[in-house]
């Protein structure tokens, strides 16, 4: 066997330096902002009224939000009066429970977009594995601190998201933009889409401060995040710069990284910010329109240098590249216009043919050592995926040293990069790889829907907690069930599951259903989240079944997660 060579830690100096930027301390802005860096991932923001507080965005979890909410106390003991998020990411509405407990102060009042428990549900709820997955990647959540492996994330510290989800969902919400007054301050909040598309601004007219959420940070854009997310149309967010630019603000104060003060300073760091975001949207356009392939796009579309040259523009979050291929997807769809993509061999299918073109597979593996030999690590990386894609699959002790090979070449380009998401992800993925981490999708799944307490199941609209269910049901163990499930949920809307042969539709009302059961909706929240058993639910005196319960267990064991009858 070759020795396969091991490439020598190291981190790009732009991280590191980015690292340092983030040291833990709260700065003050104006008379009345405090801005805690360096808790987390992203900034707490506590604005200081008279006799009470207004907290912006509470970080991942309850324990990032409480070391920053103890930093903050040292400099005032007011009550918190209200929290605005300024949307819905995890890294911002995660620690709310820190500052606040409603059991106890009922008043205080919570602000957000109309739409954050929309897509609260659709990261914490419909897609959370697959989300979760990708942010273990791209936030190397498993890798080791230190030059081999996690050294910085491109917007803040190491997420520190476990299973202390504190989420309180918004008592106050808006569509465009609202005047507020809390604890005798003046705000304005207005709709800023683009970073996510329920971000907002937060405005104080009377401070010259302007609380920009995530449309502004030090890094170019992450336009595309590789963690997965819907399309983010940059028109959108130069817009939503625009409008945070035409407030004049004295004050910049970013949900990451440092704040920005001086109006002249303000005004050509969001200029220098929308043209960068502006040039790669057209540019991604117009060769669109030349009929380019994304293929061809991502390798030529570039920032000019004075854009490039901005430290507001540098790669060390989002990455030209990245987004115009998400620009390209986000309004043409997938297809390059090559009609050799439209309808390609199945993957196992193409990897042998190409295996085979190479000389078979020990020709191949040569070809792979020379490639990482050379330092040609992003073609070594690929003809390693084919080799260990290819169907029938390569004998085991050469896949092995594949995937080492593999490894290597992902190590050597994540030590050079200076993009925080790609280092992340290329060392998560080595090291998964070479087995010294274990990425095990159902036990994310499992933990995912653990840590999703009811809390935040609360805090998303109740068809939607429903309607989750329909992506659980298996088709092939449903595929010749035909039933109708009642929900008499007696504190919310009742519905039925309609399950026709490998489809769950979710109909309104509870008609004509062959098992009907009527419950409260936090039983409900607790059967999805698996905190309950069916069988356990049953024996509840308020739950109650008309019909028969060996049909209804049956029933919801043709669902994921409920898969064994009990009792
Ligand atoms: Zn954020």
């Amino acid at each position: 066997m070759t020795t396969i060579p091991t490439p020598e830690p190291a981190a790009h100096p732009a991280l590191t330096d980015l690292a340092a930027s983030f040291g833990r301390r709260v700065e003050r802005v104006g008379d009345r902002v405090l801005v805690a860096i360096g808790y987390g991932l992203a900034n707490t923001v506590v604005i200081i009224g008279d006799g009470g507080l207004v907290v912006v965005d509470t970080m991942e979890g309850v324990q990032a939000a409480s070391e920053a909410r103890d930093a903050i106390r040292e400099h005032t003991d007011l009550p918190v009066r209200g929290v605005i998020y300024t949307h819905g990411h995890p890294d911002h509405v995660w620690g709310t429970r820190a500052w606040v407990s409603p059991e106890d102060e009922p008043g205080v009042e919570i602000v957000a977009h109309e739409t954050v428990p929309y897509y609260v549900n659709e990261f914490a709820n419909i897609l959370a594995p697959r989300y979760t997955l990708g942010a273990m990647h791209m936030y190397g959540s498993l890798l080791p601190d230190g030059p081999e492996g996690f050294i910085v994330n491109g917007i803040g510290q190491r997420v520190r998201a476990g299973a202390d989800r504190g989420f309180i969902p918004p008592t106050t919400t808006f569509r465009d933009e609202q005047e507020l007054t809390i604890a005798g301050v003046r705000l304005q909040v207005q709709f800023t889409p683009g970073e996510s598309p329920d971000e907002i601004l937060v405005w104080l007219p009377d401070d010259g401060i302007v609380l920009s959420a995530d449309t502004v940070y030090r890094s170019f854009p992450n336009v595309y995040t590789i963690r997965g997310a819907r399309y983010r149309d940059p028109r959108d967010w130069y817009s939503s710069v625009d409008r945070i630019r035409a407030l004049g603000a004295e004050h910049l104060v970013p949900c990451h990284g440092a704040p920005v003060s001086g109006a002249a300073e303000v005004d050509a760091v969001l200029t220098t910010y929308r043209d960068g975001i502006q040039y790669v949207f057209d540019q991604t356009i117009r060769g669109m329109n030349a009929g380019r392939t994304p293929d061809e796009l991502a390798a030529t579309v570039r920032l000019p240098e004075h854009l490039a040259s901005s430290p507001w523009l540098a790669e060390l979050y989002g990455k030209v590249e990245i987004c115009v291929r998400n620009i390209y997807a986000g309004l043409y769809g997938w297809f390059s216009g090559d009609g050799a993509d439209l309808l390609p061999p199945p993957p196992g299918e193409e990897a042998a043919e190409v295996v085979a073109l190479a000389g078979g597979p020990d020709a191949a593996a040569a070809a792979l050592r020379d490639a990482v030999a050379d330092g040609r690590m992003a073609w070594a990386a690929k003809l390693a995926s084919w080799l260990l894609r290819a169907e029938p699959a390569i004998d085991e002790a050469l896949a092995e040293e594949v995937k080492r090979l593999k490894a290597t070449a992902l190590r050597s380009m994540a030590y050079a990069t200076i993009n925080a998401n790609a280092r992340n992800w290329w060392l998560t993925e080595a090291a998964v790889l070479d087995g010294t981490i274990a990425m095990d999708l159902p036990a994310i799944a499992g933990f995912v829907a653990r840590s999703n307490a009811a809390e935040l199941l609360h805090g998303v609209p109740e068809r939607d907690t429903v309607e989750a269910l329909s992506l659980r049901l298996d088709p092939e163990r449903s595929a010749d069930t035909t039933v109708r499930v009642g929900l008499a949920l007696v504190d919310a809307t009742p519905c039925t599951l309609a399950i026709r042969r490998g489809v769950c539709a979710i109909e309104d009302g509870i008609d004509g259903c062959d098992l009907t059961v009527t419950l409260r909706r936090d039983d409900l929240i607790a059967l999805v989240t698996g905190a309950l058993s069916w069988h356990d639910a049953l024996a509840m005196d308020e739950v109650a079944l008309d019909g028969d319960r060996d049909r209804l267990l049956a029933t919801v064991a043709l669902f994921d997660g409920w898969e064994a009858p009990e009792g």
